[in-house]
Parts: C-alpha cells; structure tokens; sequence
C-alpha cells in the first residue's frame, strides 16, 4: 500500500464520527438555520435535506486547502448534497445549506415516499391493498427492499 493510501485511511479512521459531528452542531444550529418544519435537533440525517441514507462526513472548507479536520469545519450531509455543497466557500455553504433546510428538508417519511416514487415503484406500492402493503413495513424491511431497488436505478442512472 502505498503511502498516500494508508495516510489517508489513517485520517479517515481519527476524523470525529458522525455521532459527534452531530453533538457539537446542535449546539450551533442557529447557523444551520431552520427547516421548514422548524427548529429541528440534528439527528442521524443529511444536515441539508433530512434524508437518511448514504450519510457521508463532509468537510465545509475543502481539506486539501484548509487540512481541518475539526468538529467546526465538518458536517453530515447525504451524498446527493455533498456533491451540491462542494460549489461553496465556508459563507457560500451556510447560505446553501440554510436555503435547503427551507425550502426543500424532508422528514423521514416524506423522504420515503420521495424514493419510492423516484424508483416508478409508487404506483407498485399504491396498488397493494392494505393486508398485503402491512407485510411491507420498515421494520419488516420494506424500506431496506426499496433502498435496494432503488441504488441500483441510481447507479444506472449515473453510468
Ligand atoms: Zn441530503
């Protein structure tokens, strides 16, 4: 391996988790700003647009410019939104991402039904009469059934 690599799986390993990431950022919400749905404490979801999947520790300040790995210069976004925020400087991304949670944070369940009907399996799922679409549950991994599907059309789409 070479030294690149291993320096780089390294940091990867020291950088803050998630868990903390979000800790420290609830304290400084204010420059997150509101969601439309309020005044939100972060959870386990993208900072910018709720979603809960394919969560990614992102840097504010590009790394290679700035080499900050601390609390205040990372964010959890989704990697749909990583790749929106890296447009921006530090200024530029906090009116991005308080732009986002305006105008376009979702809640978990509305994320869901955003990628089913992403997927075209909305109108599968809405044609289930209730028994069959009760099996179909998060907690009986509806949801994992779906991100599967659903990964797979967007890597298509990407290729
Ligand atoms: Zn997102």
């Amino acid at each position: 391996m070479d030294e690149y690599v291993s320096n780089r799986k390294l940091r990867w390993k020291m950088m803050p988790q998630r868990k903390k990431i979000i800790e420290h950022w609830n304290q400084y919400r204010d420059l997150l700003g509101n969601t439309k749905y309020g005044d939100l404490k972060l959870d386990d979801s993208c900072f910018a647009c709720g979603d809960i999947l394919r969560l990614e520790r992102i840097h504010i300040e590009d790394f290679a410019v700035t080499k900050d790995d601390s609390l205040n210069n990372l964010n959890v976004l989704c990697a749909r939104c990583h790749v929106e925020s890296e447009h921006y400087t530090r200024e530029g991304y906090f009116n991005w991402i308080r732009y986002k949670r305006m105008d376009e944070y979702l809640d978990g369940e509305d994320h869901y039904y955003k990628r089913l009907e992403m997927s075209g399996l909305l109108s599968w799922a809405s044609s289930l009469n209730d028994e069959e679409a009760s099996k179909w549950t998060p907690e009986t991994g509806f949801e994992k059934f779906f991100d599967v599907k659903i990964k797979r059309n967007e890597n298509r789409n990407q290729t």
